[in-house]
């Protein structure tokens, strides 16, 4: 994709602090990070969200997602981290290049979880059915 910010970091026409890179995948610092060592792992192909990534891919994605966050744990002082996908832009996916996000966290970060709320009566049960596979 021509104009795809991540597909430019790919074929290096953008610069990135790189964390990983084979064939199919690229891991790269976050220009504006969450926190530090906030990582964004990206197929090199361009699919827009998880609807169109192949599986196979997305296994691989999974996977170096995992090798990275026992790196962060390790050499970044986080005990832990968020895995996170905005998958389409109302939930908040900016540039339509599907990643992973990987945010390092400590305890007394500040960082606040989302909000939640409560199902009405029988609205659980309807949705489960909904969604239910
Ligand atoms: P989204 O909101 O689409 O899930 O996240 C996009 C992320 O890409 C944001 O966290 C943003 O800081 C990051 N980003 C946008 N442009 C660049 C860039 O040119 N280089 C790098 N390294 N990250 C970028
Ligand atoms: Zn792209």
């Amino acid at each position: 994709m021509d104009n795809c910010i991540f597909c430019k970091i790919v074929r290096g026409e953008i610069p990135s602090y790189k964390i990983y890179e084979d064939d199919n995948i690229l891991a790269f610092l976050d220009i504006a990070p969450v926190s530090p060592g906030h990582v964004l792992v990206v197929p090199k192909k361009h699919f827009k969200n998880m609807e169109e990534i192949d599986i196979e891919i997305l296994q691989d994605l999974i996977a170096v997602v995992k090798k990275i966050g026992i790196k962060i744990k390790e050499n970044v002082g986080a005990s832990g981290y968020n895995i996170c996908i905005n998958n389409d832009s109302v939930a908040g996916q900016v540039v339509p290049h599907l990643h992973f996000h990987i945010i390092p966290r400590k305890e007394g970060d500040g960082l606040m979880p989302w909000p939640q709320k409560e199902y009405s009566e029988g609205e659980a049960d309807e949705i489960a059915k909904k969604i239910k596979l």
